[in-house]
């Protein structure tokens, strides 16, 4: 028998909360939260599992504290001019998100976000004491710099946080917004960039902002492009000076040596990493044009996954299609659900299954 959460000396500002809430159901064709459903190659697996093996062979002793040779990794992978003392990582970039909020928020403090969009950023603020402030979005769940800039002089927060491309909408964040919201905001500017490597290859992301702006952080995640979502590594990019703040509030040790090895080995084979990604992008883009012609309307997207509206019945188009063994993601949208691109058969699966359900099949 469990007490209930009325019964214990829970804070105050949990009580009525909910956990992070997506299903995890076991089924073939799982496109319910933007997983890279490619599995990794078996060479690169080998080669991870080989530097693990020497990891674990040192794991009575605690990890490498700083994880320098992670570090130097993803400033390796990120280029742009950074070296390992802009990076910073953690246990997925949740976790990274976490520590920026316990630095920078806390009791007292504002973060301003535009929902609809990921729902860890909301659970985060409240577990920090972060008061949440939510900004208006403009048409087609866009955010123009005018907009930014008006919702951070209405709000005057203490952080920013900004999700480019938006989960779970898929929308392009434009670089000018990014730009606008620094020169308006006087605290941190978060871009959560947990899509990047699915955006257009010319278009330029956050990173290219980072120099001169030290309150500007650019949080980035293995768990989608880099097929890593298991092994939970999320980093961040931003001025010296902020990881040196997130060294104040992180557990010590808190990357284990096992993680540490197994991510610097999958940095060490990141073309074959993303070999994926190219592939991921065409099935999204097949995933808009069919689900266009099938008379639903999809939104663009720069991310590995689609939301679509035109849906008279979200909860009833979801269930047929778990019925046949294919997830989705139903995120109380009115007439909306959002779907991952998958690999091309599974792709096809879900597509073939909208097309039968439209006819009514
Ligand atoms: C999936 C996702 C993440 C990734 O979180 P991890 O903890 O790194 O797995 C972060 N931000 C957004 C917007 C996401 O969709």
């Amino acid at each position: 028998m469990a007490i209930s959460l009325d019964d214990l000396p829970l804070r105050d500002d949990l009580r009525g909360r909910s956990p992070y809430g997506a299903p995890e159901a076991k089924v073939p064709v799982a496109l319910n939260v933007n997983e890279n459903t490619h599995p990794i190659p078996e060479d690169v697996a080998h080669d991870i599992v080989e530097s693990v093996a020497r990891a674990v062979l040192q794991v009575n002793r605690y990890p490498d504290r700083e994880f320098t040779e992670l570090r130097e990794s993803l400033a390796g992978y990120l280029d742009h001019g950074l070296t390992a003392a802009n990076l910073w990582a953690a246990n997925g970039s949740n976790e990274v998100i976490q520590q920026i909020l316990q630095a920078f928020g806390g009791p007292g403090r504002t973060i301003l976000g535009f929902q609809p969009t990921y729902s860890m950023h909301t659970i985060i603020a409240s577990g920090t004491g972060t008061t949440w402030l939510d900004g208006t979005r403009d048409e087609g769940f866009r955010i123009s710099p005018e907009t930014v800039r008006r919702e951070i002089e209405r709000t005057d927060p203490d952080i920013v946080i900004l999700c480019g491309p938006n989960n779970p909408t898929g929308t392009p964040l434009p670089i000018e917004t990014i730009e606008a919201a620094y020169d308006a905001a006087r605290g941190i500017v978060l871009v959560d960039e947990a899509y990047a490597e699915f955006m257009p290859s010319h278009v330029p992301t956050a990173l290219t902002l980072l120099e001169g702006r030290p309150r500007l952080l650019v949080s980035r995640t293995m768990s989608k492009a880099f097929a890593f979502a298991g092994a939970r590594v999320g980093y961040l990019a931003a001025d010296p000076g902020v990881v040196d703040a997130l060294r104040l509030v992180r557990l010590p040790y808190h990357l284990s040596s096992l993680t540490q090895a197994a991510a610097v080995a999958a940095l060490r084979h990141a073309p074959e990493m993303l070999a994926m990604v190219d592939d991921i992008k065409a099935q999204r883009d097949r995933i808009v044009t069919t689900l266009t012609e099938l008379g639903y309307e999809p939104y663009e997207t720069w991310s590995n996954f689609v939301l679509f509206g035109g849906v008279d019945d979200p909860h009833g188009v979801f269930e047929k299609l778990l019925e046949r063994g294919i997830i989705v993601r139903d995120l109380s949208i009115p007439g909306h659900l959002r779907v991952s691109a998958g690999t091309e058969a599974e792709t096809t699966a879900f597509l073939d299954a909208m097309r039968d359900i439209r006819l009514g099949a």
